[in-house]
């Protein structure tokens, strides 16, 4: 596991998207990465139960072992409200309309893709604190979806951000167009909710950690974006 900053653990080789583990006795889990990422995730646990399994948003690449992973650990789930009650199954999901390819591609690895839903007992609002970390602020995204969350560490200036903002092959962008219904809605979030805050350590949902004065490079490219 990578450390990339002290306290807070992320899984190398997952299936596609970030998983973090907040300490070691009794550890926060944020995002659980696709189904097959189980395995992966127990490893990394050495056999430490989990206190709370935070999901930054209901998509499968977060969520996935979330129901299986309750089973045997019982630990309890969070989630924002709005996000919840898809995972639990009472809301149906946004479906993408999404080129033909993709769509035969996605069929085909249905399986490693199924849905599973899991009780959430933990409903998230803005401004709720969970204790991990010395205290994660909520901080409400919508946009990727209705009830996306970003967790914030004021003290240290560490943001978990979920799909909110993404770091792959060290490009920062907002979350991905084909996947966010509310693309502009959530540009809009993060100019007045997340670029005011100082952020020095960008934990993302997808891509590398941006470690030291993350909060300029978000600045950078809400300007390069014309979104400032
Ligand atoms: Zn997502
Ligand atoms: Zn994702």
């Amino acid at each position: 596991m990578l450390e990339p900053v002290p306290g807070v653990f992320m899984l190398e080789r997952t299936w596609g998207s970030n998983i973090y583990i907040i300490g070691v006795d009794d550890p926060v889990l944020i995002d659980a990465g696709f189904p097959l990422d189980e395995r992966r995730i127990i490893r990394s646990l050495e056999g430490a139960v989990p206190s709370l399994m935070v999901a930054t948003h209901y998509h499968i690449d977060h969520v996935g072992p979330l129901a299986s992973l309750k089973r045997k650990f019982g630990s309890p789930v969070a989630a924002h409200s709005a996000d919840a009650e898809v995972m639990e199954g009472t809301v149906p999901c946004r479906v993408f309309k999404l080129d033909p390819l993709r769509t035969v591609y996605y069929k085909m690895l249905a399986p490693l893709y199924r849905y599973e839903f899991v009780p959430v007992e933990i409903k998230l609002e803005e401004g709720d604190i969970i204790d991990a970390l010395g205290g994660l602020e909520v901080i409400c995204l919508p946009g990727h979806t209705d009830g996306s969350v970003a967790l914030y560490q004021r003290e240290r200036g560490i943001l978990f951000s979920g799909d909110t903002l993404r770091n792959e092959k060290g490009i920062l962008d907002g979350p991905p167009p084909q996947f966010s219904p509310g693309l502009d809605e959530a540009f809009e979030h993060i100019k007045a909710k997340v670029l005011p805050l100082e952020i020095d350590v960008l934990l993302p949902g997808h891509g590398e950690p941006l470690v030291g004065g993350a909060s300029a490079g978000i600045r950078s490219m809400l300007d390069e974006k014309g979104r400032l």
